[in-house]
């Protein structure tokens, strides 16, 4: 099966090597008999149709402010995308743009699309290290790390996509990192997260997969070098 994935602003949105999360996409898919389409959609770039996977890494304030009104234009044609089924996976700069409004470190206010029911507004300090998440949802753990000097707040009855074993999270406070809702995914998470969270990796691809028709479960794979590299993030983060 052809698994079309939207990559939004590709050369801006790609910091801590985040677009590693394709590649792992990618060579997943294909171990399985499938192929991943890779679209990049930039400024001033239509949204393509029939998308089963939009991704956005994650970017300095900067650069989110150069993406963040040309987003807002892209907000009906990602809302139908996911309203149609098709999968997200948003990393840092990328989920807090997929809120109602991220206020930067310089105050300025970046309009989100609201995909995810939350907001977010960069405090003083720089929530930096490695991390590591209880997804109890899925009956497994998340480690990556961390660099955002955003606070993100979930709205009241949101998901967090897991809750802190170790490291800051969403707001250094609640316990709560990241968002899920449905098949949309945000996480502070880089690494980038995928390759030492094949589980992860399998389920955005699984939700990809779903939209395009495909509903069966995915052939394991050996990861005893995936396993062990979130084994090694994971004591990281517990000591860190
Ligand atoms: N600029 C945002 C922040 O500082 C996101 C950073 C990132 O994507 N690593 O919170």
């Amino acid at each position: 099966m052809r698994i079309r994935v939207g990559h939004l602003y590709p050369e801006y949105l790609n910091i801590y090597a985040d677009r590693g999360n394709i590649a792992v996409l990618a060579v997943r898919a294909a171990a399985r008999g499938h192929e991943l389409e890779l679209i990049p959609v930039s400024l001033g770039e239509a949204v393509p149709a029939e998308l089963d996977l939009v991704y956005i890494g994650g970017g300095q304030d900067r650069e989110q402010a150069l993406v963040a009104r040309d987003l807002v234009g892209k907000r009906a044609a990602l809302h139908a995308a996911v309203g149609d089924g098709a999968a997200v996976l948003a990393v840092c700069g990328g989920y807090q743009l997929l809120g109602d409004v991220y206020r930067d470190r310089a105050g300025d206010e970046l309009p989100g699309i609201g995909l995810l029911p939350l907001h977010t507004i960069a405090g003083d300090q720089r929530l930096i290290g490695d991390v590591l998440l209880e997804c109890a949802w899925a009956g497994e753990t998340l480690a990556g790390f961390e660099n955002h000097a955003g606070r993100t707040f979930l709205a009241a009855g949101a998901e967090p996509l897991g809750r802190v074993i170790a490291g800051s999270g969403n707001d250094g406070v609640s316990g709560a990192e990241g968002c899920r809702q449905g098949r949309v995914y945000g996480t502070y998470l880089h690494g980038p997260l995928l390759p030492r969270n094949p589980w992860f990796a399998d389920r955005i691809l699984a939700d990809a997969l779903a939209h395009a028709g495909v509903d069966a479960p995915l052939a394991p794979l050996d990861d005893a070098l995936e396993l062990d590299a979130h084994a090694v993030a994971a004591d990281r983060a517990r000591n860190r």
